[in-house]
């Protein structure tokens, strides 16, 4: 489904990307059939309307979980959708140059990432390398909620998506259109189980 007008506002741009989750959810998708390079040649210039930032797991393809074709959103996958500068820059060049008036942290259940950090804090062993880098930009959300908690790693998740969206929301070149409302910042999460995405409720 091309773009729409409509999905030039945030509430707009967020129905019709979760009408797309629910088009998945039910086996009805419409762009199923559209991996092919001629689906690609035929977008032309793209026109996304919303940006997506997620996990690098295997099994959360945005694209396909929330039934998209080619030119329709911005996807950016990190480890549990971590932040860094160019993170943060690619979003600021699709709302501020695109127009994109959407974006969306998504995070997911069973998130090794998270579970790693989880695991990294309960132990105290911390990983060399990079890896290092994505765990401590997990590591303030495992601390909220308490890594010595039975249910530190599913709560992690949420804590997690949260604090990425209270980051891009205070972003230097989003945090006036956020605050102006005319872009919107929400966190949401995709239930392995289901293939649903539900939002996550503001605190
Ligand atoms: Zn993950």
């Amino acid at each position: 489904m091309p773009p729409t007008p409509a999905a030039r506002t945030p509430r707009a741009a967020l129905a019709e990307l979760l009408a797309g989750n629910r088009r998945f959810v039910s086996g009805q998708p419409v762009h199923g059939h559209d991996v092919t390079a001629a689906a690609a040649v035929a977008s032309g210039d793209q026109q996304p309307y919303a940006v997506l930032l997620g996990c690098i797991d295997s099994r959360v393809p945005l694209e396909a979980i929330f039934d998209q074709t080619f030119g329709s959103i911005c996807v950016i996958r990190t480890g549990a959708h971590v932040l860094d500068r160019a993170v943060c820059g690619s979003i600021e060049y699709v709302v501020g140059q695109l127009g994109v008036r959407l974006v969306m942290v998504l995070g997911h259940e069973r998130c090794g990432a998270v579970g790693s950090a989880v695991e990294a804090l309960r132990s105290g062993r911390l990983p060399e390398g990079s890896l290092r880098y994505v765990v401590d930009r997990i590591a303030p959300a495992v601390h909220e909620v308490g890594a010595d908690d039975p249910d530190a790693h599913p709560l992690a998740i949420r804590r997690h998506v949260r604090r990425t969206v209270d980051t891009l929301r205070a972003d230097d070149l989003l945090a006036g259109p956020v605050g102006a409302g005319e872009v919107a910042v929400v966190g949401a999460l995709y239930d392995l189980a289901t293939g649903e995405v539900a939002l996550l409720p503001e605190e």
